[in-house]
């Protein structure tokens, strides 16, 4: 089957997806851009959602084996940062019109922790409402595995949204990259029952694994298809030296390039298979190249996260190396970013959720 063939389907298979994964020639992967971005601006218009961004606590009881901020880790210094300064984030937030808001920390359940969270969504809903966001600021939880009982918590509190990226759908790379008692089922369990409480749930997985193939991330993006998906939150695979994955430094250093374009494909084709879905054009992205979260938006993402996490504590929640925007304030953030959106043509949506279309 001819390239624009398979473009212009609407139900893709697992060989199509492959077949567009490994597209290598430039005029080839510039059709797959394309189609991707129309698809994009012809569903959804050209308006990027900002998600403010508060890494509130770099504090994890989980090992992740790629993880900067795994528990491990005893080189890093840990933080928590106080409610009034959580709360006063995401109102600074709602004042700058961001729609939407989302509280991100390393894993945690213990009461403690699950308690201050849901007061912490309690006040920021309560006091974020306005004449312009009658329904307070949208917010997205990023805390990971929880059981049911907390989720709907946090659902009942307020939060509207919950990211929990499963990594891989790949058995043997889920349990090459977490410790034993971490589990795929349980991530997809979580995720199902994050869907039946009600939440708008994202989830997304690393590209540019050792070992992964076109195979895997086309299983990937199948998967994100039948769990029916809200938002996509994915990119490349970037080495921290402190973890048991530093061993793949030169392999992963080798493919750097080969690793941003198939984070770039996974984009456009994502776009393809799932439509009307948000994504995300990760941090990530711009820390492998200066322009990459642009050249992400260009492949059909519509989503950017800016930095509100106080920059004395940026420093320390680096889940991989060599991250960017450590520095710049929130306000500097904020006019870089709608910098970067307006120079490939696109708009700063305001005071709007932005959440995907039933
Ligand atoms: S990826 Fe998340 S859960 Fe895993 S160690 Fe890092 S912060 Fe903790």
């Amino acid at each position: 089957m001819k390239l624009n063939d398979i473009l212009n389907k609407k139900e893709f298979t697992k060989d199509d997806i492959a077949f567009l994964l490994s597209l290598e020639n430039v005029d080839d992967v510039e059709s797959l851009r394309a189609k991707a971005e129309d698809l994009l601006l012809t569903l959804r218009g050209n308006k990027v959602y900002f998600r403010g961004l508060v890494e509130f606590s770099n504090i994890c009881t989980s090992d992740c084996y790629y993880c900067g901020i795994r528990k491990s880790n005893t080189a890093v210094e840990r933080y928590q940062l106080s409610k009034e300064q959580i709360v006063d984030a995401a109102l600074w937030c709602a004042g700058q019109g961001y729609g939407s808001v989302v509280l991100q920390s390393g894993e945690r359940t213990d009461c403690a922790f699950v308690d201050s969270v849901v007061e912490i969504v309690r006040e920021i809903k309560r006091r974020s409402v306005s004449n312009a966001l009658p329904d307070g600021i949208g917010i997205t939880l990023c805390v990971g595995e929880q059981t049911e009982e907390t989720y709907r918590r946090f659902y009942d509190a307020g939060a509207h949204r919950y990211l929990l990226r499963i990594e891989s759908t790949s058995p043997e790379i889920f349990s090459r990259i977490h410790p034993e008692k971490q589990s795929l089922g349980n991530r997809i369990n979580c995720l199902k029952m994050l869907k039946k409480i009600g939440y708008k749930t994202g989830t997304g997985v690393m590209i540019g694994i050792p070992g992964q193939t076109v195979q895997d991330l086309a299983k990937d993006i199948l998967f994100f298809k039948e769990l029916d998906t809200d938002m996509i939150g994915m990119g490349p695979y970037i080495v921290h030296r402190q973890t048991p994955m530093a061993s793949y430094e030169n392999d992963v250093l080798a493919r750097y390039d080969d690793i941003f374009r198939m984070s770039l494909k996974m984009i456009a084709v994502t776009r393809l298979v799932l439509r009307n879905v948000n994504i995300a054009a990760t941090t990530a992205l711009q820390s492998m190249k200066p322009d990459g979260r642009e050249q992400g938006l260009t492949f059909g993402a519509n989503v950017i996260m800016p930095q509100l996490t106080p920059t004395d504590v940026r420093k320390n929640y680096l889940l991989y190396e060599k991250k960017t925007c450590l520095d710049e304030n929130a306000e500097q953030c904020r006019s870089c970013l709608t910098g970067r959106i307006g120079s490939v043509g696109r708009v700063v949506a305001v005071n709007e959720w932005g959440d995907r279309p039933l």
